[in-house]
């Protein structure tokens, strides 16, 4: 077991850098902002649905995944684009990848869950949008089954 980091080649120290804290920078921004927000009682990185989603409002049915650009091939921007080197190895990468997504999505929604993907393009764009898009989707949920039990009792 090395004692420190500089023991290590650098892709191991890489490896144990990024293992070293679970949640990346887009999911973090995401997760304050819904905090700030006043959105609480979500769980993260839950292994027991598909795709193990970052984040998820079991009360409503929402599933909220935060994707890198380049790793799940974003639409919006060129880092969703940008294949370089070894081309045929990572266009068959990430369009597994692609594929993926698509069917943990399905399940998912077979499960009558809400599918939000955020992309890191977004994150760093402003987060307004998708804290209505939040609000809309517990408005409705409370809409359609009255007020919760400890809303009423206050
Ligand atoms: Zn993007």
């Amino acid at each position: 077991m090395p004692r420190s980091f500089g023991e290590v080649s650098p892709h191991v120290r890489a490896v144990m850098q990024s293992n070293s804290s679970r949640s990346s920078g887009p999911e973090l921004v995401v997760r304050q902002a819904l905090w700030r927000a006043g959105f609480r009682g979500y769980r993260k990185n839950v292994r027991s649905l598909p795709g193990k989603p970052d984040i998820v409002f079991s009360r409503v049915k929402l599933c909220v995944f935060v994707h890198g650009c380049f790793w799940h091939s974003c639409p919006h921007c060129r880092r969703g684009k940008q294949v370089a080197k070894n081309r045929g190895y990572w266009i068959a990468k990430l369009q597994a990848n692609v594929d993926r997504d698509a069917r943990q999505r399905a399940q998912l929604e077979a499960m009558g869950f809400t599918v939000r993907v955020l992309w890191e393009c977004e994150v760093s764009a402003g987060l307004a949008f998708f804290l209505e898009e939040t609000q809309n989707i517990f408005a409705n949920v409370r809409a359609r089954s009255g007020p919760a039990a400890h809303e009423r009792a206050g």
